[in-house]
């Protein structure tokens, strides 16, 4: 692992243009539960599979029971963040890194001090009445019952990408251009699965390909250096000059 770690230090010193592209493995350091690892979502039971409860014809077919779910499992505002996301505001405080691009909607990137932060999935923290677009926090939804509904009386919406919705245009654009003008990209805590989210990171033409994620992936042989470990220990390691 050392040696690894020492490999990873000399890619991010002679990079200038790194770009972050991470997933929900970002966060379970700080507390917040990925889907596919064995004590993720998608191994826990509830009464319909998590894929369902956070589709689009759910949302609108069981609208209750949506909000239930996203109250107990996808809103978590005690989580802080962790080594990872510190290390990433560090490094484009520095100058070193042009963006985080993140499948993650917990905000903790934006929390720990980064600023291009570019949510392909959405975010808890923003929710909006489909009526009128007042914007509704994450507070506000915990506090409600039922389904929440705006003062003027319309359905309020996450502005979370659910599973048969698209992803926002301008923001694949811009992950896009980071991504094709990066000297350096660090894929971590995603199992590369979800699309097309997944499918950006083919756009890298850059120096240095690296993956650090604590179970295997389909990109393991496919890059300059692969780390299996926790992200926040790996990133935890690095110094940035
Ligand atoms: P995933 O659950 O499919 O995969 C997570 C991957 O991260 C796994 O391969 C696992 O081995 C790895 N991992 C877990 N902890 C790690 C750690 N500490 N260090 C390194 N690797 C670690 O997650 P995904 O690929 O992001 O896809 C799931 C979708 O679920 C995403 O679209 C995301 O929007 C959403 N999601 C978000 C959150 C969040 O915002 N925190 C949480 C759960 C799910």
């Amino acid at each position: 692992m050392d040696k690894d770690i020492e490999k990873l230090q000399q890619m991010i010193d002679g990079s200038r243009r790194i770009v972050f592209f991470g997933g929900a493995g970002v966060s379970t350091e700080s507390g917040i539960p990925d889907f596919r690892s064995v004590d993720g979502l998608y191994h826990q039971k509830f009464d319909y599979p998590p894929e369902t409860i956070l589709s689009h014809s759910f949302f609108i077919s069981h609208t209750a029971e949506f909000f239930d779910f996203y109250r107990q499992k996808m809103i978590c505002l005690t989580a802080r963040p962790n080594a990872a996301h510190r290390k990433l505001a560090e490094l484009e405080a520095a100058g070193r890194l042009s963006a985080v691009v993140t499948q993650n909607i917990d905000g903790l990137h934006q929390m720990a001090g980064s600023k291009n932060v570019l949510e392909l999935h959405g975010s808890v923290h923003r929710n909006y009445c489909q009526k009128c677009h007042k914007c509704y926090s994450a507070e506000e939804i915990l506090n409600s019952t039922g389904i929440p509904r705006c003062s003027c009386g319309g359905l309020i919406k996450p502005d979370v990408v659910l599973y048969e919705e698209q992803l926002d245009s301008r923001t694949i654009d811009e992950s896009l251009r980071y991504i094709s003008e990066a000297d350096m990209l660090i894929i971590a805590g995603t199992s590369l699965t979800v699309y097309p989210a997944a499918s950006l990171i083919r756009y890298f033409r850059g120096s240095y390909l690296v993956l650090i994620n604590r179970d295997p992936t389909p990109m393991d042989n496919r890059t300059s250096l692969t780390i299996h470990g926790k992200v926040g220990e790996v990133l935890g390691q690095i110094i940035v000059r």
